[in-house]
């Protein structure tokens, strides 16, 4: 088998040599061809020309510069568009993603599935508030979602020749890699492994960047946010008839005066956010249309060494 490994990395400098000669002893006995391919992400810290010197070693090492951050998603879809392997893994440099769990997952390519998910078991080196997040994230956009994606399960992952051809054809813009492969529907299986804690280096992740990531997927894979607005439309309305054939009945048929403002203004504001959260809605749909519709290029790529 051709075995392609996809490495997005931003600032991995510390971590390249160890990951590199990880990769090599753990792959090399089980892929006839291995190519690994490196994605950096616009990094500052020299990684580019930590590259350099392992892609001069190694022919079998390719590395795509691209020409400034353009975000993990968009630096794995530059790998997965350059990779040639019959099974392509897409893993993280930081060395959280073991090797000997693509083993695994090479295993359960070979029976016949076309999606391997590494589904993390325990989860070291984390906090407690990252954990919760990502468990309630899992949850939520399951039941947003319009297709089940597999819950505990990140990017880690292996995916077959024909997988790929798919997820080429899908060119958004504001893309969740994640969520793309198993909107593909292909024969999907799990890997479980416990995931260490980083190498090297800090997290690229910070919460305002994860909350982000979810309004992406939430708006990505479904129009239930539109019709959640829709809902909450009606139900507002609903109670603001019943409340004002209620006063009209309580002024006029009983004479009852008007208690204070209070009421009023407590309305007031709430419809007013109500309205802003819907129009909020609607606006990162078109805002998506928009990003759509200039058809820029998902990346560019500012320098490719080794290619082929
Ligand atoms: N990464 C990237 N571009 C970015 C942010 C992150 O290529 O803009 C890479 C990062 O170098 C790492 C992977 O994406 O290889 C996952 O990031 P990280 O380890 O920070 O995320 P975490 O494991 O904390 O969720
Ligand atoms: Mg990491």
């Amino acid at each position: 088998m051709r075995l392609s490994v996809v490495i997005p990395l931003l600032n991995e400098r510390e971590n390249l040599r160890p990951l590199y000669a990880q990769l090599k002893e753990a792959f090399s006995p089980v892929a006839e061809q291995l190519e690994i391919i490196f994605v950096d992400d616009g990094s500052t810290d020299g990684s580019a020309e930590g590259l350099r010197e392992i892609a001069k070693e190694d022919a079998n090492v390719r590395a795509l510069i691209l020409s400034r951050n353009f975000g993990h998603e968009a630096a794995s879809t530059a790998g997965l568009d350059a990779a040639m392997g019959d099974a392509i893994v897409l893993m993280d440099a930081d060395l959280q993603d073991p090797p000997q769990t693509v083993v695994q997952m090479i295993e359960a390519w070979k029976r016949g599935n076309q999606i391997v998910v590494a589904v993390r078991r325990k989860r070291h080196g984390e906090s407690v508030f990252k954990k919760f997040t990502s468990w309630l994230f899992y949850r939520i956009f399951n039941y947003i979602s319009d297709v089940p994606f597999p819950k505990d399960a990140g990017d880690f992952r292996l995916i077959d020749r024909s997988v790929l051809d798919a997820l080429k054809q899908m060119r958004e813009q504001d893309r969740f890699v994640r969520g793309l492969v198993a909107w593909t529907g292909f024969k999907t299986a799990k890997v479980e492994y416990d995931r260490p804690a980083r190498h090297a280096g800090k997290t690229k992740y910070n919460p305002i960047k994860l909350f982000l990531l979810s309004l992406d997927v939430a708006v990505g894979f479904s129009t239930k946010p539109l019709r959640l607005a829709t809902g909450l439309g009606f139900i507002v309305t609903l109670v603001s008839l019943e409340e004002a054939t209620r006063i009209l009945v309580e002024k006029i048929i009983w004479g009852i005066p008007l208690p204070g403002y209070a009421l009023q203004t407590v309305g007031l504001f709430f419809l007013g956010g109500v309205q802003m959260l819907l129009l909020g809605v609607i606006g990162e749909y078109i805002g998506r249309i928009y990003r759509h519709s200039q058809n820029r290029p998902l990346y560019i790529v500012g320098e490719r060494i080794n290619d082929k």
